[in-house]
């Protein structure tokens, strides 16, 4: 049996930073990822996840513009974001499967991820999403809101994610050597009510989300695409330094340090420190353009045990 890859892809394999973020954009962006994907599905089974800030945003705008259509919460969202990402992953990977002559069978799946609803981040929203707010919209808005450096924005509880739902059919599927696109977005944010699962506004952090899939599912390798070439020290500053391989204990000191930002690269690093720990061998992050280097051990940040 081949090994398994986890890839999760950032924002910015869909929408690059300057864009407007058309269908088009999108699936051009996707095609560099996606030869890349292509070709280490010989020797990977591949399981995908992805952001969705963007596209969420988006479905926010538009409930915003048009009053006559009932407004949808958050989880069916991303759920919708689940079906349109996956839909556009998974006909370009089987595009650039097919030119490679590599029959696979494909498959995007809705998944949830069961969250404590007593995790402490629902009395403490922090994740900005949606649109820019005027100061009139900001005092009447029926949600709670925070002041961010573009303005004030609607903000949502970003909850730990406990286990994924689908792990047993996503193991299964790879089993099958079957290539699975999941957890979008994070995953659709859900509480346990007795047997029955209730969705609830929220945003898991599609870092941490993947690397709890991981560790569920049992992976090889876990590697985070993003828009850097990979975790540095001193971001930003003149000083900066870009980490190549490291060990789990020293980029835990890092972390402490606070040297990645949260939100962003924090829980990224965050994620490899959690999938080494629980026993994996290796965990990548690195740039969306350097996927197949990184695995080749050629580019982006290593954390090793
Ligand atoms: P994604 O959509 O891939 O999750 P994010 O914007 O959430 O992307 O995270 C990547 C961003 O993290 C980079 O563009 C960079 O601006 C930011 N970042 C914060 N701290 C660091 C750091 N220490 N090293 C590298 N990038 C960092
Ligand atoms: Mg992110």
């Amino acid at each position: 049996m081949k090994p398994v890859l986890l890839i999760a892809l950032g924002g910015n394999a869909l929408i690059r930073s300057g864009e407007e973020g058309t269908v088009q954009e999108q699936f051009a962006n996707l095609r560099n990822p996606a030869v890349q994907m292509a070709r280490l599905a010989r020797d990977w089974r591949l399981v995908i996840t992805h952001g969705n800030g963007p596209q969420v945003g988006n479905l926010l705008l538009q409930q915003e513009c048009c009053a006559k259509a009932p407004k949808l919460p958050l989880e069916l969202l991303v759920a919708q974001t689940q079906g349109q990402i996956g839909y556009m992953i998974e006909s370009t990977l089987d595009e650039e499967l097919t030119r490679l002559g590599e029959h696979r069978h494909l498959v995007s799946l809705i998944s949830y991820i069961v969250v404590e609803k007593d995790d402490p981040a629902f009395a403490d929203p922090t994740k900005p999403i949606g649109p820019v707010l005027s100061e009139e919209e900001a005092k009447s808005a029926p949600y709670p809101v925070r002041r961010t450096p573009k303005g004030p924005r609607r903000v949502v509880a970003s909850p730990r994610p406990v286990t994924v739902v689908e792990r047993e059919e996503i193991r299964i599927l790879l089993e099958n050597d079957f290539i699975v696109v999941c957890c979008g977005g994070g995953g659709i944010p859900v509480i346990r009510r007795g047997r029955a699962f209730q969705g609830v506004d929220a945003i898991i952090d599609k870092d941490l989300a993947s690397a709890r899939l991981a560790e569920e599912i049992g992976i090889d390798l876990l590697l985070i695409a993003t828009d850097v070439e990979g975790a540095s020290l001193s971001f930003g500053a003149p000083e900066e330094k870009l980490l190549r391989t490291v060990r789990v204990e020293e980029v835990e000191r890092y972390l402490k340090e606070g040297h990645f930002a949260p939100g962003s690269m924090g829980p990224k690093v965050e994620a490899a420190v959690q999938f080494v720990r629980s026993g994996g061998k290796r965990a990548l992050i690195t740039s969306v353009d350097a996927i197949e280097a990184a695995v080749a051990g050629e580019a982006g940040t290593e954390v090793v045990p």
